[in-house]
């Protein structure tokens, strides 16, 4: 299956991407998780992002779209690959058409996780202060501030880009965890 989670910061994308990879065999890709590890790794374009991912503002589209056009040629995402911070704004999306129509994929479809602003800075605050290592550069007030505003600018109007396409789902974020990755499952089947 070929998948899209679309979801504010602290949706919970990150958690039911793993849980669906594991349910459903398709390879989870993250374009945050790949290029914090640009950053750690120190390469050119970790250096690229470093200071922009700290400011919460988005990576240039032509360097996360090269990502993601190579990742997906990887075998592990022969049998379906599910998208977890990409894309993030309608040249994205458009980018990704594209691509997707020249390796002959097709999406099965595109899962928003709602969950209202006022519950996503406290979640990300409990996240920052149970991180492993210490919290990411961009689990800080004002670094969520300016994410929250990306989001409803730049992400937001993909609901209506895929709802036009008659491939958008919905599940209520603010259900706990267990019951999120169900109704994901439910919706899923419904297809
Ligand atoms: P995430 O882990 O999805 O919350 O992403 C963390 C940060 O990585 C974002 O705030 C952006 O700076 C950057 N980023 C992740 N995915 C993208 C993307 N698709 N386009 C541009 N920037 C991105």
């Amino acid at each position: 299956m070929k998948l899209i989670l679309l979801g504010p910061p602290g949706a919970g994308k990150g958690t039911q991407a793993a849980r669906l990879e594991e349910n459903l065999g398709c390879t989870q890709l993250s374009t945050g998780d790949m290029l914090r590890a640009a950053v750690t790794a120190g390469t050119e374009i970790g250096l690229q992002a470093k200071g922009i991912m700290a400011r919460g503002e988005l990576v240039p589209d032509e360097v996360v779209v090269s990502i993601i056009s190579d990742r997906i040629d990887e075998p592990d995402c022969a049998s379906g690959f599910l998208l977890d911070g990409f894309p993030r704004n309608v040249a994205q999306a458009e980018a990704l058409d594209l691509m997707l129509g020249e390796k002959n994929l097709q999406l099965d479809a595109v899962v928003e996780i709602a969950v209202d602003d006022g519950i996503l800075v406290s979640r990300i605050e409990k996240r920052a202060s149970e991180t492993a290592g210490g919290p990411r550069d961009d689990d800080n007030a004002e670094s969520l501030k300016n994410r929250l505003v990306v989001y409803h600018e730049q992400t937001a109007p993909l609901i209506d880009y895929y709802k036009n396409k008659g491939i958008l789902k919905s599940v209520n974020g603010m259900a706990d965890i267990d019951n999120v990755t169900t109704q994901l499952e439910e919706v899923l089947k419904q297809r």
